[in-house]
């Protein structure tokens, strides 16, 4: 079937060649006796001529059209279309499947489309050129990161998603389990305890292209789940993660066709970000870098560790029991000078840490920190935060242990891919980059996820329902 199968692009170098092409209806025009038709398949458009047949077709039905190509007259070549200088004109077809009446149209952008319709119809949402162009950037960016991690000898690993709360901060979904009712995994909010256990199992680079679930509330440009690319390194100190990332990120960044502002990238201490931009995430583009589609990048160190618990957060009200908690990870180390006041729970609010993020045209797009290898370290930040010992046991004793039994120093960091990949394509929304993301009310695209399940499952599960007034 494939071989018989010529693609739309190939069309040009073909005059004089019957073949067979198989794809879209992407517009159909009947002018008497001829149609004309706008064949597109997922390398372009080429116009179509039949005599007598087709004209029962509509758009964006699927069909199998079979003709000679032929070098349109001087005068009729279309410059504006790369097949412009050729047509097919058809001696033969298949309906391979007839469209109805479609409720959304796909030849325009779609950005003044409702979102509800566009996410209930996503396959018929991605079939429009700008969202075909962003789902083939973000593989190509893909593969430009595959690749410069593979110069750098990283080696892909795949970690659990049905596990222990994470604590990145937010809450957790949770799965109940059958086999043990009345206990519960929790989706992963990152991969980060696991990468860190693959340290110690001497894997040395690690890294994921890794889903991570985070029941935040949500905004018009956030869903429950995102994709990091996720790595963690071993035998590291703070400035060589940041280097190899900046080195392997240049890489990636221009091969997907991004242009970079500044090389090497800018590095802002934390206080001075703030004193400088108001906050720790800031825009170093001028006008001209924004009409050029720039991204300027730059790195923010020099974090403080601990800030007092925000009691309107849950997940920080939750994660704390002194009142004091974690900036970015709990799993970092503080920096070299301020082990000691760490280790003495001296000075809390004056602890820096090991994290770095990093920053482009006014998003964080990624961070991570060097770990707290120690396990009195790790220890310590779960008492600064009002742990008792049975508490830490509970939440980092697999950690713990593991740190008693040949863990390297090590440290890593996560990327927002879909952040990334917005500000490549140059989109306002993360939700333009992801194929099927959830509505602002966070119901699945097409699928209309959450769904009621039925009172076997629940029965299975040990689970009743019961509405609770809040
Ligand atoms: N696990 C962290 C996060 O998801 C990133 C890191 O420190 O590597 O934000």
């Amino acid at each position: 079937m494939i071989n018989r199968r010529t693609l739309a692009q190939a069309t040009p170098q073909l005059v004089g060649q019957t073949i067979t092409l198989m794809g879209w209806v992407h517009n159909k025009r009947d002018h008497g006796k001829l149609t004309f038709i706008d064949f597109r398949d997922h390398t372009g458009i080429i116009q179509c001529i039949a005599q007598g047949m087709m004209s029962e077709l509509t758009n964006e039905s699927v069909v199998e059209v079979t003709g000679v190509v032929q070098a349109r007259p001087e005068k009729l070549v279309n410059p504006n279309l790369p097949t412009g200088s050729v047509e097919l004109s058809v001696t033969e077809y298949k309906v391979l499947n007839l469209a109805k009446d479609l409720p959304i149209q796909v030849k325009d952008d779609g950005l003044n489309e409702d979102e509800q319709v566009r996410l209930r119809y996503r396959y018929l949402d991605l079939r429009r050129e700008r969202m075909r162009k962003i789902l083939r950037l973000r593989s190509e960016f893909y593969e430009a990161w595959r690749s410069a991690l593979a110069e750098y000898d990283f080696v892909e690993v795949e970690t659990p998603m049905l596990t222990k709360s994470t604590k990145e901060g937010a809450r957790d979904f949770i799965v109940p389990s059958r086999f043990q009712p009345g206990k519960f995994y929790a989706l992963p909010q990152s991969p980060q305890q696991y990468k860190q256990l693959l340290m110690t199992a001497g894997v040395e680079r690690y890294f994921q292209f890794a889903r991570c679930i985070r029941d935040e509330d949500l905004r018009a440009d956030r869903g429950f789940e995102f994709t990091q690319l996720d790595l963690e390194m071993s035998f590291v100190d703070r400035e060589d993660v940041m280097k190899v990332l900046e080195d392997m990120t240049i890489k990636a960044v221009e091969q997907a066709g991004g242009k970079i502002k500044t090389k090497p990238f800018p590095v802002y201490d934390y206080q001075e970000a703030i004193k400088q931009f108001g906050a720790d995430k800031f825009d170093l583009r001028t006008e001209e870098d924004k009409q050029n589609g720039v991204l300027a990048f730059a790195w923010v160190i020099n974090f403080p560790f601990f800030k007092k618990v925000d009691k309107k957060d849950a997940a920080e009200v939750r994660d704390s029991q002194s009142g004091w908690t974690f900036t970015h990870n709990p799993f970092s180390a503080p920096l070299p000078d301020h082990i000691d006041d760490h280790l003495a729970k001296r000075n809390i609010d004056r602890i820096l840490t090991s994290q770095y993020d990093l920053v482009c045209n006014g998003f964080e797009v990624g961070g991570g920190s060097i770990r707290a290898h120690q396990p009195e370290v790790l220890r310590t930040t779960f008492e600064i935060m009002g742990y008792s010992n049975e508490q830490i046991e509970a939440s980092v004793g697999h950690m713990l242990e593991a740190f008693e039994l040949g863990t390297p120093p090590h440290g890593g960091i996560a990327y927002g891919l879909d952040r990334l990949v917005m500000l490549l394509a140059g989109e306002d929304s993360i939700k333009e980059t992801i194929a099927f993301p959830m509505t602002s009310t966070g119901r699945t695209a097409v699928m209309d996820a959450p769904a009621e399940v039925s009172e076997e499952q629940l029965k299975e599960l040990g689970l009743k329902v019961e509405q609770i007034k809040k």
